[in-house]
């Protein structure tokens, strides 16, 4: 949308000036200063030059029939300090939480300790291969072990899976296991066809219990942000097979009548299940097992630390109770006084009945010896301490900014503090507006319009490791940026980003038409814009 943006695609012949996102200033390739524009590897091809140097493939027999390829495949050429640069530069595009705050509401943006990452580059972590014969990886199955029974004590859980690689994979896994213990007891398919899903959930449960056949039945919240207990005991009856609720919600505020709720969700023979994203604010100081739920999710790269953004890798082990421990995934570590071993097919589970596999081979690895370094270097009292420490920082936050933004519900919140857009009625300027302008001030901005409850929502997770000077020098710039919105300044606000890259794209656009494919011909830029 932005009109310069479109010369800024490919590098230009040298002489013709570029606009560069800093308005005003224009550069011949629309490099500005030490922040580079990058092309598209295909718009660098440099056809012939070659990272590498491979040997002549030796002549071999042609079994194609007659279906080779006749052409080339069109891939991109580059030499190896090409390569480097191109992908080092689109590197550098990226915002991370090791350039700064990342209030980014119900992701847990923090910082991630160099210390996992040391652990688990040692080589007999990194250059595990998972086909090795068990008697070679003791020490890895120890660590997940170890890992898995310290989640158990933590949420006061009887069994764990561990080999779902995400939250929405753990909630996939806590479903089908779910479904598969419904199905146990009614001696077939289960004709239980809903599951309740509170409204201001993430939109990864009512998918994971749509892609699990049931069908989504939504609870209202009520005035206070939480589940409305009176309309969720409402919709119970035999043909729910279960909640899903998170807490802390996505509100950021502690569900209280959870202990309730799992009775009488267990009153009518459905299951509890929680969303533990959330379990940063709680860690230490609540077992979720001792509220009565069923099944849960843990983010290990939310809660403990693992690096996360830009697709993953994740981790997301799901606890069980003792009702649903039977139908759990295989593989799980088993050990005797022989060692260590991997449970892989049903046939060895003994009386277990897992409703399958979820995943190729154990787990995401990499992610559990981070996870298990974050715990080991915490212990006990320091992993209470995080939690206690998230909620703070949380609560300073909306302190600080309860007096010119409008919260969205009374009282302490825990581990983030939500916002609504009343504090910008009739300024002109919109929630989307507010976040894009953090961004020219260096911030991530805040999650936006979720929860869906909320209108206009700013989800804002300072989480624990911000410092209070950090802390206080965001709190300076989204004042600023009210006073901003005050002065009457919504044309500024409309027209930013103004020194990105690229400035307001249509994100309409962009999501309902992506353009995947490169093609020579078709501008791209222009059409993503
Ligand atoms: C992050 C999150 C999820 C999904 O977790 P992924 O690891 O991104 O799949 C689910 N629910 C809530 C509340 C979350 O914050």
């Amino acid at each position: 949308m932005s009109g310069h943006s479109k010369d800024l695609s490919r590098p230009t012949p040298f002489g013709e000036l570029v606009a560069s996102p800093v308005v005003g200033v224009e550069t011949v390739h629309g490099h500005q200063g030490l922040r580079l524009e990058e092309p598209l590897l295909f718009e660098i091809d440099n056809t012939g030059a070659e990272g590498v140097d491979l040997p002549p493939p030796p002549v071999t027999e042609n079994r194609l029939g007659g279906l080779e390829r006749s052409s080339a495949i069109g891939l991109p050429s580059a030499s190896e300090p090409e390569i480097v640069r191109h992908f080092t530069r689109l590197s550098q595009k990226n915002y991370a939480i090791d350039m700064g705050t990342y209030p980014l509401g119900s992701c847990t943006m923090k910082h991630n300790p160099r210390l996992n990452e040391k652990m688990v580059r040692l080589s007999g972590f990194a250059n595990l291969h998972p086909l090795q014969p068990e008697s070679t990886v003791q020490g890895a199955l120890e660590l997940i072990d170890t890992l898995a029974h310290w989640l158990k004590e933590l949420t006061g859980m009887p069994a764990v899976a561990m080999s779902p690689a995400a939250g929405a994979h753990g909630e996939l896994c806590g479903v089908m296991a779910i479904r598969a213990a419904l199905d146990a007891r009614e001696g077939g398919q289960t004709t239980r066809r809903r599951i309740l899903v509170p409204d201001s959930a993430h939109g990864t449960n009512p998918a994971t219990a749509a892609v699990c056949g049931f069908a989504v039945d939504a609870i209202p919240s009520d005035a206070r942000g939480r589940v409305d207990v009176k309309a969720f005991s409402d919709k119970l009856d035999d043909d729910v097979a279960g909640i899903m609720i998170t807490n802390p919600n996505t509100c950021g505020l502690f569900e209280n009548d959870m202990i309730e709720i799992a009775r009488l969700i267990h009153d009518v023979g459905g299951y509890f299940y929680c969303d533990g994203a959330n379990f940063n604010a709680i860690v230490g100081r609540v077992r979720p097992g001792d509220l009565g739920i069923d099944c849960m999710h843990i983010n290990l790269h939310k809660t403990f630390s693992t690096p996360h953004g830009g697709g993953g890798p994740g981790a997301g082990p799901v606890v069980l109770s003792e009702a649903l421990a039977p139908f759990a995934p295989t593989p799980w570590v088993v050990h005797d006084g022989n060692g260590y071993a991997l449970v892989e097919h049903a046939a060895d589970a003994g009386e277990a009945r897992p409703f399958g596999r979820l995943k190729g081979f154990h787990g995401q690895m990499g992610m559990f010896v981070r996870a298990y370094a974050y715990m080991l270097s915490h212990g006990r009292d320091g992993l209470r301490q995080v939690a206690s420490d998230a909620v703070l920082n949380a609560n300073y936050v909306m302190s600080q900014l309860s007096d010119v933004m409008t919260a969205a519900f009374d009282g302490p919140c825990m581990h983030e503090c939500l916002f609504d857009d009343r504090f910008l009625k009739d300024s002109g300027v919109t929630t989307l507006d507010f976040a894009k302008a953090m961004i020219d001030e260096g911030y991530h901005p805040m999650t936006m319009y979720f929860p869906l409850v909320v209108h206009g929502a700013m989800l804002i997770e300072p989480t624990e490791t911000e410092s209070k000077r950090e802390l206080d020098n965001f709190v300076s710039v989204v004042r600023a940026l009210v006073a901003r919105v005050q002065a009457g300044e919504s044309d500024a606000f409309a027209a930013a980003p103004r020194l990105t890259p690229r400035r307001r794209l249509d994100e309409t656009t962009a999501a309902r038409r992506p353009i995947l494919r490169w093609t020579p011909d078709v501008p791209t830029v222009e059409a993503a814009e």
